[in-house]
C-alpha cells in the first residue's frame, strides 16, 4: 500500500496503516475501500491501490459448504485398492474417476512406472526442447502415431496444455474458432488466449454450426473443435454431421479425444475411428489421464503440423517434459489396452448394466451414451446432499452443478469401469433407490414439473440472497470448466 503524507509517499502494509489510522481517528472506509485507487497529485494523505485479495478474503462458498456438512471438493484418498479407495478410514467404491479400463492399478503398469523412474530418474528437469527429451517420449510418440494411425504425435505434460498448446500455435489474428458450447475447459482457455476469434456454436449442432460458419469472411481462417465425448453429459459427438459441415467451409477439423480413448472405436481408438473419419479430421488430441491411467495429453495429425508445434508451441517448450515415470507407465498401459479387448468388452457391459440400472429406478440420465453417467438431481442442495449421503454410504461420485451444467439441474456425475463387480454395481444402485427415496429425489421439479423450474440457483450459502436467488446471469447455457464447480474429476 502506497501512502503519501504531505509530498512524501511511502510503501507502507495495509494492516500497519489501517491500525494507525484507526489509532489517529481517521475515517478508515474511506482510504481503506478496496475499489480506492486516489490521484496521488490530489491527495492530502492516503493513496490505496486496489485491495487485489479482498475476493480471497471475501469468498466464503467452499467455507460455507463445510458448515454445512456437505463440501464435496478435495476429499483426501488414504488407500487405494482397484476400484475401491479408503477415506476416513471407511472403504468407498469409486464411481467418480475416469480410470475406464482400470489400468490405473495395473500390477504391471505400475512396474513398467517404476523402471523408468530407475532407469531416467524421477525428473526430466527441463523442456522438451532443451534437455527433457528421453527415448521414452519418442517411443511413446511413435506407438501413439502407430495405434491412431496417424503420421506423428507430439506429447505434452498434460492435456489441458495439449489443447492450449495446440489451439494457440495454430491460430491468427483473422482466424475464427468454432467451439461446441460444450467443450471441454482446456478448450474455452485455449480459445481466449488464442488470436483468433472465438464463435461458439450450439452443443452438438450441425445446423447451428453451418449458420455460424456462413456469417464468417470466406477467406478467414477457420478451425472447429469439438471433444468426440462430453465429459459432463457423456453424449458423443456427431461427428459425421459436424465434420462434413466443417469441411464444406473449409475448416481444420480438430477433435478431443479425452473421454473416448479406449471407450470408443476399434481398440479404443476414439470417435473419430467409431465414425470411420480418421481421414477427414485433421488433429486428434488425446489425454493419458483417463483410460490411460496415468497422466499427461498428446496431439496426432500431420508431420508438419507436428514439426510446427514442437518448435511455437510455448506449452510445450516452456514447461518440464512428461516424467519418466508417466511416458514408462502409459506405454505400458497402450499395450494392455491393445492386447486385452476384453476390458473393453467389460466396460460396455458395465456402461449398459447401469444405464437400464439407473433408468429403471427412475431417474434421468440425459443423452449419455458412454460410461459417462450424469445423474439429474435438480437443485443444487440437493445434489450436494446426495453427494455427501452417497459418501457416508461408502459410494464416492462428485456433483456438477451451474456453470458445469444449466442453473437448477444439477447432477451426481458417475463414471463406471471395467473393472467393476457386478456386486458393486449392483450395492450402488441399491443405494441410489434408496437416497432418491429418502431425499424426495424424484418431487424435485426437474422431475415433477420438467422444464418448469429452469435457472433457479438455490445453493443456499450464508452469503446469497436467499434460497431461491436467481443469479443475474441467469439463463445463460453452461460453460464447461469456468469456476469451481466445473472441475471435472480427473
Ligand atoms: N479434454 C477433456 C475433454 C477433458 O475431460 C480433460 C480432463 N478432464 C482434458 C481435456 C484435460 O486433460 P488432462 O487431465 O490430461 O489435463
Amino acid at each position: 500500500m502506497r501512502a503519501q503524507v504531505g509530498k512524501a509517499t511511502f510503501w507502507l502494509s495495509g494492516k500497519w496503516l489501517e491500525i494507525h489510522a484507526i489509532r489517529l481517528g481517521l475515517p478508515v472506509e474511506k482510504y481503506f475501500t478496496s475499489e480506492a485507487i486516489l490521484p496521488t497529485s490530489n491527495s492530502t494523505f492516503f493513496n490505496v491501490a486496489k485491495d487485489l485479495i479482498k475476493k480471497c478474503r471475501d469468498y466464503r462458498d467452499s467455507a460455507d459448504a463445510r458448515a454445512q456438512g456437505f463440501y464435496p471438493y478435495f476429499r483426501r484418498i488414504d488407500d487405494t485398492f482397484g476400484n475401491h479407495v479408503i477415506c476416513d478410514g471407511e472403504p468407498k467404491i469409486m464411481i467418480g474417476s475416469n480410470n475406464y479400463l482400470g489400468l490405473a492399478q495395473d500390477e504391471r503398469v505400475v512396474e513398467a512406472a517404476c523402471d523408468a523412474a530407475r532407469r531416467f530418474g524421477s525428473g526430466c528437469t527441463g523442456s522438451r526442447l532443451l534437455n527433457g527429451t528421453i527415448k521414452l517420449h519418442e517411443d511413446l510418440e511413435e506407438a501413439l502415431a502407430i495405434f491412431l494411425q496417424r503420421e506423428a504425435v507430439l506429447l505434452y505434460s498434460t492435456g489441458f496444455f495439449a489443447n492450449q498448446g495446440a489451439l494457440i500455435s495454430l491460430t491468427e489474428d483473422d482466424d475464427a474458432i468454432l467451439c461446441d458450447r460444450e467443450n471441454h475447459a482446456s478448450i474455452i482457455d485455449g480459445c481466449m488466449f488464442s488470436p483468433a476469434k472465438l464463435v461458439p456454436f450450439r452443443h452438438n449442432s450441425a445446423s447451428s454450426l453451418r449458420a455460424r460458419l456462413k456469417r464468417l469472411p470466406e477467406a478467414s481462417g477457420k478451425l472447429m473443435i469439438m471433444d468426440g465425448v462430453f465429459s459432463m453429459s457423456g453424449d458423443i459427438a456427431d461427428l459425421p454431421s459436424i465434420i462434413e459441415t466443417a469441411k464444406e467451409f473449409g475448416a481444420f477439423t480438430y477433435v478431443d479425444e479425452a473421454h473416448a480413448l479406449g471407450v470408443l472405436g476399434p481398440a479404443g481408438r476414439g470417435t473419430v475411428h467409431h465414425f470411420g473419419l480418421n481421414d477427414d479430421v485433421d488433429l486428434v488430441m488425446g489425454t493419458f489421464s483417463k483410460s490411460l491411467g496415468s497422466m499427461g495429453g498428446f496431439v496426432a495429425g500431420s508431420a508438419e503440423i507436428i514439426e510446427y508445434l514442437k518448435h511455437k508451441s510455448r506449452c510445450l517448450i516452456f514447461t518440464a517434459s512428461m516424467a519418466p515415470a508417466v511416458a514408462g507407465g502409459v506405454l505400458k498401459a497402450l499395450e494392455i489396452m491393445q492386447a486385452e479387448p476384453e476390458r473393453m468388452d467389460a466396460l460396455w457391459r458395465n456402461t449398459r448394466k447401469m444405464h437400464d440400472g439407473f433408468r429403471s429406478i427412475g431417474f434421468k440420465i440425459g443423452t449419455t451414451q458412454t460410461p459417462i453417467v450424469p445423474i439429474l438431481i435438480g437443485s443444487e442442495t440437493k445434489a450436494f446432499h446426495f453427494t455427501q449421503r452417497l459418501y457416508e454410504e461408502g459410494v464416492f461420485a462428485t456433483p456438477a452443478i451451474y456453470p458445469a451444467v444449466k442453473y437448477g439441474e444439477a447432477i451426481v456425475r458417475t463414471s463406471f469401469m471395467s473393472s467393476h463387480s457386478d456386486s458393486d454395481l449392483d450395492h450402488v444402485l441399491e443405494i441410489f433407490a434408496r437416497l432418491a427415496r429418502e431425499l424426495g429425489t424424484f418431487d424435485d421439479p426437474v422431475y415433477s414439473e420438467p422444464g418448469r423450474r429452469k435457472n433457479v440457483f438455490d445453493f443456499s450459502l450464508q452469503y446469497a440472497n436467499g434460497s431461491e436467488d436467481v443469479r443475474k446471469d441467469a439463463g445463460a447455457p453452461p460453460r464447461n470448466g469456468s469456476s469451481l464447480h466445473a472441475v471435472i474429476p480427473g
